[in-house]
């Protein structure tokens, strides 16, 4: 397993925070066509991709390796990601190849002033599990915090990751029904916990706001504490709000245990 960031930035953590986030169905949902359609497919595609692609700036189409995607971002996600870079140094890290994900970080942050070339890939990882390691990234696991849909991809980091609702665009008949806004939906609620984090950790009185620089935000000064106990605290105190965040993206074994710890926890509170 080779370690990409690790030696660029080892020098640069300090005490600073550091937020690991992946891609698809966390970000946005990228659909592929392989192999490509038959004409007259294409050119029905074609005439969609025009009409989306003039009434709408969150769907964008590009070709690779052979195969046609379509990329619907998560509502809300730039605005997400802006201010999130406020309070966290943010790695992309995806099982998804290093040319899709620096197509797709692209599209996130075309000035690359969010994420550089803070992309942790497949090849980074190893086979045959391609599992996510927090070894790949130059902080100490008292610093990070991961986001991700799948939570199976992270067997040895569980204590750091949050598990984000998954997001689904194409072929979800339910998507009208799920609140994906700015003010409730699962990236509002995750930049809300991540705000509470980064205040916890730095014992300030921080606001999450587009008007809070940079530089306020990399002001590493305070003593290092663990993110992890921070989180932990912080759930108890909000009563599960990292369960509720969790609860649609998993699959049946995973709900289940997820289902049964806030069962206790309830049980613990009327008790
Ligand atoms: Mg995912």
């Amino acid at each position: 397993m080779s370690k990409p960031a690790a030696s660029e930035e080892r020098e640069e953590q300090s005490d600073c925070l550091c937020l690991v986030l992946d891609l698809d169905h966390t970000l946005f949902e990228c659909i592929s066509f392989d192999p490509p359609p038959p004409t007259q497919s294409l050119q029905s595609l074609v005439a969609m991709r025009i009409s989306l692609s003039q009434s709408r700036s969150d769907i964008f189409w590009f070709q690779q390796f052979g195969k046609i995607y379509c990329v619907k971002l998560r509502p809300f996600v730039r605005s997400f990601l802006q201010q999130a870079s406020f309070m966290f140094r943010l790695y992309v890290f995806t099982n998804g190849s290093r040319a899709y994900a620096k197509r797709l970080v692209h599209l996130l942050d075309p000035t690359g002033n969010i994420f550089g070339n803070r992309i942790i890939c497949r090849e980074d990882s190893t086979p045959p599990d391609y599992h996510k390691d927090l070894c790949l990234i130059p902080f100490a696991a008292s610093q990070v915090v991961i986001v991700d849909d799948t939570p199976s991809a992270w067997p040895k980091d569980a204590k750091n990751l949050i598990v984000i609702e998954k997001y689904r665009f194409f072929g979800d008949v339910a998507r009208s029904y799920k609140n994906e806004s700015a003010s409730g939906g699962p990236l509002a609620k995750l930049l809300d916990f991540l705000c509470r984090i980064h205040e916890a950790f730095f014992d300030g009185g921080m606001e999450v706001d587009a008007r809070i620089s940079a530089e306020k935000s990399s002001d590493c000064s305070t003593p290092k504490k663990d993110v992890v106990q921070i989180m932990q605290s912080l759930e108890s105190r909000l009563s599960g709000s990292r369960c509720r965040l969790a609860a649609s993206g998993l699959n049946r074994n995973e709900f289940i245990v997820t289902l049964q710890a806030a069962l206790l926890k309830i049980l613990e509170c009327i008790t």
